[in-house]
């Protein structure tokens, strides 16, 4: 008999919770993940000393540390998770140096991630790679661009704290943050152009030219870095503990986006304001939160302790 009457189940080309993910899934996302940074960098070489001057990359590195932060460890540890306490007015420069990343209101930001965590990976998650997508080549692309960008065209801010924001939504300091949402746009898209200005000597050309840098540039490179952890960081790198979801830890993110692509190790301990748990794994938002611990700014701050890892972990090999 010919073997196409009893043809080989096809696999699927992204792996379930067990399974790694495949090949075909793993160029995919590294190519849509490293290119844009790669053309960004042949950009700067060539326009060095043309439309990018020192002022426009030390602005870059400033507002790209400041708002990044600001989402990583404002967004994300302290108003997400509450994996830290601090001020009222530390409280507020976070609230608004993570609005200053353009990623939208804290209120909005956090219940779309707890909604995240919730339904990780299934009905309802707002960026999942894998759920709904359909199989193969295209169900890939179509997950890997709905978890990058295609989620905040379709699913994001569909909670509006019913659920998973009733506390922020129930903050008036944070409420009021949010009303002032186009301030901290303009700000941060502002900032970098009056400095680029007072620095070209009243040169409207310079301060143009920094808000393109420091502004949109900083804006684009970071969000889209931080989108990954959404996309990547479910599909591709090391599975340390079972979780419930298709989260993982993939290493070569880790620095950019200040620790968040110890995604596994975050999806298993959602509580903890430190997600590299290893000293190899660097978690520059967590050295923060321990530098404001060690100077009275934050306390209550969650760790798991090493047996809970280690008990976590036996029951994953297990
Ligand atoms: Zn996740
Ligand atoms: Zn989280």
């Amino acid at each position: 008999m010919s073997t196409a009457e009893s043809p080989r189940p096809r696999k699927p080309l992204v792996g379930t919770v067990r399974d790694k993910p495949l090949t075909s899934a793993r160029i995919i996302t590294l190519t849509a993940i490293v290119v844009p940074p790669l053309a960004l960098l042949s950009i700067t070489g060539l326009l060095w000393g043309v439309a990018v001057g020192p002022v426009d990359l030390i602005m870059f590195a400033i507002m790209y540390v400041l708002c990044g932060m600001g989402i990583t460890v404002g967004f994300h540890r302290l108003f997400s998770h509450r994996a830290f306490k601090t001020t009222p007015f530390m409280t507020a420069v976070w609230a608004i140096l993570g609005s200053m990343a353009l990623q939208g209101p804290v209120t909005q930001w956090v219940t779309d991630h707890r909604k995240h965590h919730a339904l990780s990976d299934k009905e309802g998650d707002p960026h999942s790679p894998h759920h709904g997508h359909g199989p193969g080549w295209k169900g890939v692309l179509k997950g890997l661009w709905h978890a990058q960008v295609g989620w905040l065209l379709t699913t994001k801010g569909l909670e509006r704290g019913e659920r998973y924001g009733k506390d922020l939504y129930g903050d008036p300091l944070i409420r009021r943050i949010d009303r002032l949402y186009m301030l901290w746009l303009a700000l941060s898209l502002g900032i970098p152009f009056v400095v680029g200005w007072a620095w070209g000597g009243g040169s409207l050309w310079l301060g143009f030219q920094c808000f393109v840098w420091a502004g949109l540039l900083r804006v684009f490179v970071f969000d889209h870095l931080t989108w990954s952890v959404n996309s990547i960081c479910h599909m591709y790198g090391r599975r340390d503990y079972a979780t419930d979801d298709e989260s993982r830890n993939f290493w070569p993110l880790a620095i950019p986006v200040f620790g968040e692509a110890w995604h596994n190790n975050h999806h298993a301990f959602p509580g903890s304001a430190r997600h590299g748990l290893h000293w190899k794994q660097v978690d520059l938002s967590w050295a923060l939160i321990y530098g404001m611990e060690k100077v009275g700014l934050a306390w209550d701050v969650k760790v798991p302790t090493q047996e809970r890892q280690a008990i976590r972990k036996a029951k994953s090999a297990g």
